[in-house]
């Protein structure tokens, strides 16, 4: 049975800590590459990019990370860059979603790469691939202008691999994940529950606080904590 604090949808913020210890299933985030994803992840990403013609081109910065390696960053940024600017740009080691192995940091192609606020423009092939991110699972997790409710400065090169019915609702209606979160609470299964579809696919998304036995849908379907008290679920409504 899958748990509250694991799952694609699980938030990740600093009033709700990373609770998973067991260390995903990884992959090269792309192939030949030395940062890793949790590997559906990974391949959906690889997937994207080889859709844009962007292998090469937009590369892959920062996956996965350990407790330890968060931790480094953290200490690292705060001798370096000082307190105001880690707040605004590192998540408190336990609180990263790069410990989940579903966060990806990606940077337009470069001799010299930022490490913690690496360059992905608007335009071009980063364009491209925003474009098609959500059609494969990914959303842009801290987009300005939601700084107050993920409370982590604008991060364009940051994104987070939800799922693609998921990321496609997010994006069509501008929730931040932890409104999403919060949305899904009105979809309450059984019950009413939300449609979500289009590129050849049906889904209804729902909210239950208790995932058991008594869950049995008739369609093919997957779960997911939210990390703070319940499950999503996702059925997948096949072509008649
Ligand atoms: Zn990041």
């Amino acid at each position: 049975m899958a748990g509250i604090h694991s799952g694609n949808l699980i938030l990740i913020n600093a009033s709700h800590p990373h609770m998973e210890s067991r260390r995903p299933a990884l992959a090269p985030a792309v192939p030949g590459s030395s940062v890793l994803l949790e590997a559906r992840a990974a391949a959906m990403l690889t997937g994207a990019l080889e859709r844009i013609g962007a292998l090469g081109e937009i590369v892959p910065v920062s996956g996965w990370r350990s407790n330890g390696e968060q931790r480094e960053i953290w200490e690292g940024s705060m001798a370096e860059s000082g307190e105001d600017f880690t707040r605004k740009y590192v998540a408190l080691p336990g609180c990263s979603e790069h410990e989940t192995g579903l966060a990806i940091d990606l940077a337009l192609r470069a001799d010299e790469i930022d490490f913690i606020r690496p360059d992905f423009p608007c335009d071009g092939v980063c364009r491209r691939f925003r474009d098609i991110a959500a059609d494969y699972g990914f959303i842009e997790r801290y987009p300005a202008g939601k700084e107050h409710i993920t409370g982590i400065a604008a991060e364009p090169w940051h994104f987070r691999y939800v799922g693609r019915p998921h990321a496609r609702v997010m994006r069509e209606m501008g929730l931040a994940l932890e409104e999403y979160v919060e949305f899904l609470r009105g979809y309450p299964y059984p019950g009413e529950l939300l449609c979500a579809g289009g590129g050849g696919y049906e889904a209804e998304i729902g909210f239950t606080r208790c995932y058991g036995t008594h869950i049995a849908p008739s369609s093919p379907y997957q779960v997911s904590g939210n990390n703070v008290d319940g499950y999503i679920l996702t059925l997948w409504r096949l072509p008649a």
